[in-house]
C-alpha cells in the first residue's frame, strides 16, 4: 500500500490531490457538537497542503436522500476546518469543473452524497462520479484515502476514485489500521473489551470475532439486557431483542462474558424520569434499564485495572441524558486510569468521551471509524482498503 509519504516524496507541488476524508460531525442546526473527526483529518491536509499541493477534499455529511439538501451542507465544516487550518476554506461544486487553485490551497467539495451516483450499487454509475472527480485534478492528480470512517463503503469518492488516480494512504487510515491490528493479532493479555451501546444485533458479529481472542468481554448498554434475558432474569420494559436471546445463550457459555450486577432504572425514557438503582434480580415490572449501577462499574473498572489491553466500544447507558451517564463516565474513567494500550471504537462512544469531558490523551487511540473499525476487527475485507492494495 503506497502512503501519502511516498507521495510526498514523489513531489506534490503544484499538483492537485484529491483527498477523501470522514468529516461526517454530529451537527445541532449548524453548530458542530463534535469536531472529532475534522481535528483527526487535519494532518493529512496540513503535510500535502504544507508539501505545495492543491488540496481538494471529499466528504460527506448525513444521509440526504437523491439530491442538494441545505441541512445537510458542508458550510459549517468548512467554517470549522479554514478556523482549524488558519485559512478560510471555500466549498466548490463539481458541477463547476476544475477550480482555480494555488499551491498549498485547501478547498472542500460539498457533500458528495448530494450527488446520488456516489452511493449507487450500480458499478457504471459510481465509476462515471469518480471519473468526473478524478478529472478535476487535472494531468498530474492523485488520489489519497484518508476516511477511515467510510473505508468499508464501496463507494464512488472512497473506492472507483482509486481506481482512476494513483491512490495512497492518508495518515489517519494508516493510524486506524495500524490500530486495529494490534487489537485483532497478538494483543498484550490480560485483553478486555467493553462492548454497550443499542442493539446486540449490530455487533453480534464482532462479538463472535473478538470472543475466541480477549480474556474478558463486559457487556453494558441496552444490549446487556438481551444477555440477562438469557439468563433467565426479568427486564422489565428495558431494550430487549427477543430473536437474539437464544444467540446470547450460546455465547455466554464461553464464559468470558460480564455482565452487569446492577443497573439505573426509569420509568420513562427521558432526563426527568423517576429513577432507581436495582439489582438486575429486581427489574420491576414496566420500568427500563437505562444505565449500569455503581457496583457494576466497580467489577468492570476491576477488570479493566488488571488489562493490558481494552477495546471500548458503545456506552453503558442513555449518555445523552444526565441521570443515565454515570455508567459511561465510570467505565471510561477506570479505562483512563489504567496503564493498558486503550481504544475507543464507535461514533457515540467517542462522542461521549468528550462530552462526559474526559481527556482524550488518556487513551491511546479514539478510533474515528465506528462501522469501519468493527468491520475490520470482524476479519471482513474493506473495499477501501482493498483498493489501496492493488
Ligand atoms: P457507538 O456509536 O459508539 O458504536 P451505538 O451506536 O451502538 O454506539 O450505541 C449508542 C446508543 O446506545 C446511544 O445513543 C445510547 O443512548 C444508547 N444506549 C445505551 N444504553 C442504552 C440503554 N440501556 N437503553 C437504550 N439505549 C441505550
Ligand atoms: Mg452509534
Amino acid at each position: 500500500m503506497k502512503t501519502v509519504d511516498d507521495l510526498i516524496n514523489e513531489g506534490v507541488e503544484g499538483r492537485t490531490v484529491l483527498v477523501r476524508s470522514d468529516l461526517n460531525v454530529p451537527l445541532d442546526g449548524d453548530r458542530i457538537t463534535d469536531d472529532g473527526r475534522i481535528r483527526a483529518s487535519l494532518p493529512t491536509i496540513q503535510e500535502l497542503s504544507g508539501a505545495g499541493a492543491q488540496v481538494i477534499i471529499v466528504a460527506h455529511l448525513g444521509r440526504p436522500k437523491g439530491g442538494p439538501q441545505p441541512e445537510f451542507s458542508l458550510a459549517p465544516v468548512a467554517a470549522r476546518l479554514g478556523e482549524l487550518l488558519g485559512a478560510p476554506v471555500r466549498i466548490i461544486e463539481l458541477a463547476k469543473g476544475t477550480p482555480d487553485l494555488a499551491a498549498g490551497d485547501v478547498v472542500l467539495l460539498e457533500n458528495i452524497r448530494f450527488d446520488p451516483r456516489e452511493t449507487s450499487k450500480n458499478d457504471d454509475e459510481r465509476a462515471e462520479l469518480a471519473h468526473e472527480l478524478a478529472e478535476l485534478t487535472g494531468d498530474d492528480g492523485a488520489f489519497v484515502s484518508d476516511g477511515f470512517g467510510v473505508v468499508h463503503r464501496k463507494q464512488a469518492s472512497v473506492y472507483d476514485v482509486a481506481q482512476e488516480l494513483p491512490a495512497y494512504a492518508g495518515g489517519l487510515v494508516l493510524a486506524e489500521v495500524e490500530v486495529a491490528q494490534r487489537l485483532t493479532s497478538e494483543p498484550q493479555r490480560p485483553y478486555a473489551v467493553v462492548l454497550g451501546g443499542s442493539k446486540v444485533s449490530d455487533k453480534l458479529a464482532v462479538i463472535e470475532a473478538l470472543l475466541p481472542k480477549v480474556d474478558a468481554l463486559l457487556v453494558g448498554g441496552g444490549m446487556c439486557f438481551t444477555f440477562l434475558a438469557a439468563q433467565g432474569y426479568g427486564v422489565g420494559s428495558s431494550l430487549l431483542e427477543r430473536d437474539q436471546i437464544g444467540t446470547c445463550r450460546a455465547l455466554l457459555e464461553s464464559g468470558k462474558i460480564v455482565l452487569p450486577s446492577d443497573v439505573v432504572v426509569a420509568d420513562a425514557f427521558a432526563a426527568d424520569a423517576k429513577t432507581d438503582t436495582v439489582a438486575i434480580d429486581a427489574i420491576p415490572d414496566g420500568w427500563m434499564g437505562l444505565d449500569i449501577g455503581p457496583a457494576s462499574v466497580a467489577e468492570f473498572a476491576e477488570v479493566l485495572g488488571r488489562a493490558k489491553t481494552v477495546f471500548w466500544n458503545g456506552p453503558m447507558g442513555v449518555f445523552e441524558l444526565a441521570p443515565f451517564a454515570e455508567g459511561t463516565r465510570g467505565v471510561a474513567q477506570a479505562i483512563v486510569d489504567g496503564d493498558a494500550f486503550s481504544v475507543v471504537g464507535g461514533g457515540d462512544s467517542a462522542a461521549a468521551v468528550r462530552a462526559l469531558g474526559l481527556p482524550e490523551d488518556g487513551f491511546s487511540h479514539i478510533s474515528t471509524g465506528g462501522g469501519a473499525s468493527l468491520e475490520y476487527l470482524e476479519g471482513k475485507s474493506l473495499p477501501g482498503l482493498v483498493v489501496l492494495e492493488q
